[in-house]
């Protein structure tokens, strides 16, 4: 493989990504097929691993915390943008090659990445502290991945996100609409949440059935309540595990009973007939804080 010389600070747009005939090229040499239980669509398209680096708005002394670097599309475009990337990959292969495809293509930036083999589910830990999320998830864990790093890395002030389009638009939709639901509301616990745009089918190898959707996230505080996270997100899953009953009926299992889960909606200042699909995040809060004890 060819590279043009890599000069730091250069603009990314002369720097050369890869491109379908390299990733064809590294998925053989590894004898990679890709696995749909692991979410492995590769991306093979420069112009979207700019757009996505671009959207993210990295900036020069950030550190970014890739999740499922895969073959290394987007990972060298963020080697270009950041400062240093540490990438946590569950699948040993892609793992394993990931230094050497850096080390080829960005000799320059081989020190500034960080390769961690591990389930972004269940990673707590790690080398540094990343101060952005970028990343192509995989698809099916894609919500409890984004929830547990920001939980896990309260240092992450940004992140850009692509996953699945429909499911963009569950992490972005606002109270009252038909897609407002549990990731919707947990995620505005950590972030600002927006719809940054869809991405096709075919920058992908294997090309996915369905559109892709990006999201950007930026944290904020979280609402202000006497009621821990964990207890104002029970309320959330009790709300939305039944999401057609009103929240005096659905939050009567977690209240204890129909009667105590009014008081509680009440003390809130929440309409006991109101669905969970109309609340935000800041109700839900006062709700879980408004939980009456029952006495032992
Ligand atoms: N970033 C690459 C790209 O854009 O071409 C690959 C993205 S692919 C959609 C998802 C990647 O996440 C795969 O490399 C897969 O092996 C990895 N992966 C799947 N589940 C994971 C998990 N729980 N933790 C970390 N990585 C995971």
């Amino acid at each position: 493989m060819n590279q043009p010389d890599n000069i730091p600070g250069q603009p990314q747009e002369i720097r050369r990504l890869l491109g379908p005939a390299d990733i064809r090229a590294l998925a053989a040499e590894l004898n990679v097929r890709p696995t749909k239980t692991l979410g492995q669509n590769f991306v093979i398209d420069a112009n979207t691993i700019r757009r996505i680096v671009q959207t993210a708005r990295v900036g020069p002394e950030e550190t970014v915390l890739e999740v499922g670097p895969g073959l290394g599309s987007l990972t060298l475009g963020l080697l270009d943008a950041a400062k240093h990337v540490v990438a946590v990959e569950i699948d040993p292969v892609l793992a394993g090659r990931l230094p050497n495809t850096v080390a080829t293509w960005r000799p320059e930036a081989a020190g500034r990445l960080d390769v961690v083999e591990a389930d972004a589910l269940k990673v707590t830990e790690l080398p540094a502290m990343p101060t952005a999320l970028v990343a192509n998830l995989p698809y099916n864990v894609a919500v409890p991945v984004v929830l547990n790093l920001l939980k896990a890395f309260p240092s992450l002030d940004h992140a850009l996100v692509m996953v699945q389009d429909e499911v963009a638009d569950r992490l972005a939709a606002v109270p009252g609409s038909k897609t407002y639901g549990v990731p919707s509301v947990k995620a505005a616990w950590y972030a600002s949440v927006r719809k940054a745009g869809v991405v096709g089918k075919n920058v992908f190898w294997p090309a996915p059935t369905i559109a892709s959707g990006l999201v950007s996230m930026t944290r904020r505080e979280p609402p202000e309540t006497k009621a821990t996270r964990e207890e104002v997100f029970a309320v959330i899953d009790a709300a939305f595990a039944q999401r057609r009953k009103t929240l005096r009926a659905a939050l009567s299992g977690w209240a204890g009973s129909a009667a105590a889960a009014e008081q509680a909606l009440v003390s809130a200042g929440i309409d006991p007939r109101a669905r969970g699909e109309v609340i935000d995040i800041h109700d839900f809060a006062r709700i879980a804080e408004h939980k009456v004890q029952l006495p032992a």
